[in-house]
């Protein structure tokens, strides 16, 4: 087996064998970079290339005990990609503030969570905003992003994320789940 986060190696690791996050972990694997991969069912692990060199996990990825056990410590990215809004905050949050991973991405799909985030140095992607975005790029004039209840959304969370931000040990709010 590939030795993972060996030093000055870049060592990514992927949570949630969905089709983004079984892409994503592929593509790594091509391109030669180490790449670990959890999901709590093993079954979505059929969906990695006969090809790929990377590391597999079983398990609940809010368990520090699975998270160890696919080394995160060694991790210089963590890509978290569930189907659930909570379960990749809290990955996002642990693989931050708990390991210090600087570079840390968590899929969204509730955009009221998104700005919270960006608070704790959490990078978000939140589908539904890209779609609106990309929609604009179709019928740029009459500029629909902007107009959605998600703007708005999106628009209420950067208040709620500047309240936060004043507010001394502000908690996790907890984002749903989506399936
Ligand atoms: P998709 O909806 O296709 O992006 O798939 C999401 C993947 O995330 C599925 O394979 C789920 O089994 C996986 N998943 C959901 N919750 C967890 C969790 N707590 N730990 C690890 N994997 C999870």
């Amino acid at each position: 087996m590939k030795l993972f986060g060996k030093k000055n190696e870049n060592y990514t690791m992927v949570i949630g064998c969905g089709r983004l996050g079984a892409n994503l972990a592929n593509a790594l694997s091509d391109i030669g970079e180490s790449v670990a991969i959890i999901d709590k069912n093993p079954d979505a692990f059929r969906k990695l290339a006969s090809s790929f060199g990377g590391l597999t996990v079983t398990g609940d990825a809010t368990e520090i005990s699975v998270l160890d056990n696919a080394d995160i410590a060694k991790a210089t990215a963590v890509i978290s990609v569930t189907n659930k809004d909570n379960t990749n905050i809290m990955v996002a949050l642990l693989a931050k503030k708990m390991y210090n991973i600087k570079r840390v991405v968590a899929r969204l799909y509730d955009p009221d969570c998104e700005c919270v985030y960006d608070e704790f140095g959490i990078e978000t992607i939140c589908p539904a905003v890209l779609s609106a975005k990309e929609i604009d790029k179709f019928l740029p004039e009459f500029d629909l992003s902007e107009k959605t209840e998600i703007a708005h959304t999106e628009r209420d969370a950067k208040q709620k994320a500047g309240q936060l931000h004043t507010a001394a040990g502000a908690g996790v709010k907890d984002g749903g789940a989506y399936e």
